[in-house]
């Protein structure tokens, strides 16, 4: 299955294109499959997939679920899970829950670094307000001029450690892929070389998830070098995991990789597809 992309944003979450805009711009740009993984949200499903019905490309109901292991937050994106499934959904709710005051307290660790208004200004750029960012934060704060651009804002006041950064508790890994299985879906590792691991802490991870019941890991992706997908392909293939590809659009000029740009699969690979 050429240009499949089985990573992308909405403004259900913090993507600036609408589900249907999403899926318009994706067929325009060639893309023959597509997931829509909205964070630890669903609504944006339906109308993605009424949208991919009427252009004619596949589409995958998807979701990025947020993780607490080891100390810090990852991403498992879950393919072909059931949006109505009562685990599910009850899952995804209880995780938005703790968005709320988590925002309000990084509008208060802003406010001590001289940034007023955050949580405000954060939420007028949310569309979905069970659902308020960091991105949000960061397209506020280019707003009021203190980065040039999204990237700059995370690494001068987002990142981990950073004036505005709050740790919190996300779902477990356990958690994660019990709600993922448990609606159908197939469970992908999301751009793990974006995480802080040293060797054994990325064996222990690859290992934990494929115990678990996850499928995947997600090799190409806008967040990996050309490089990266070589090594990850290897890493995938040591644990017997499926390899995945998805470019985690956020939106025009916000993203690294647009819609219908990703590379090809390293050599070697099992897609996960093949379990479509
Ligand atoms: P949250 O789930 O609220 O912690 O927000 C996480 C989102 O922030 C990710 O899905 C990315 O869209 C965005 N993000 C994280 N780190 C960066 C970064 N260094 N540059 C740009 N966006 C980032
Ligand atoms: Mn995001
Ligand atoms: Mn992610
Ligand atoms: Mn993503």
């Amino acid at each position: 299955m050429p240009n499949v992309d089985l990573h992308s944003h909405s403004t259900r979450s913090d993507g600036l294109l609408t589900p249907a805009e999403l899926v318009a711009r994706a067929r325009e740009r060639g893309v023959r499959a597509l997931a829509l993984t909205d964070h630890d949200e669903v609504s944006g499903l339906h109308e993605a997939r009424t949208r991919a019905a009427q252009v004619g490309i596949t589409f995958i109901d998807g979701v990025e679920i947020s993780v607490t292991w080891g100390g810090q937050t990852l991403h498992v994106v879950g393919l072909h899970i059931d949006p109505e499934n009562a685990e599910l959904t009850a899952g995804l709710e209880q995780i938005r829950s703790g968005r709320g005051q988590r925002a309000a307290r990084i509008a208060s660790e802003l406010e001590q670094a001289g940034i007023d208004d955050s949580l405000a200004g954060a939420r007028s750029y949310a569309a979905n307000p069970d659902l308020v960012s960091r991105t949000h934060f960061a397209r506020f704060l280019v707003e009021r001029g203190h980065a040039r651009d999204v990237q700059t804002v995370f690494r001068k006041y987002l990142a981990t450690g950073k004036p505005g950064y709050v740790p919190h508790q996300w779902a477990s890994l356990e958690q994660a892929l019990h709600w993922i299985k448990a609606s159908g879906g197939i469970a992908v590792l999301a751009h793990p070389g974006r995480y802080k691991l040293d060797d054994r802490q990325r064996d222990a991870l690859l290992a934990n998830f494929a115990e678990l019941g996850g499928a995947a890991v997600e090799v190409v992706t806008g967040s990996h070098t050309a490089d990266q997908f070589v090594t990850w392909a290897h890493h995938a293939r040591r644990f017997g995991l499926f390899a995945s590809a998805g470019s985690d659009f956020h939106g025009p000029g916000e993203s690294r990789c647009d819609l219908g740009e990703l590379p090809e699969l390293p050599a070697g690979c099992t897609p996960v597809w093949e379990k479509f």
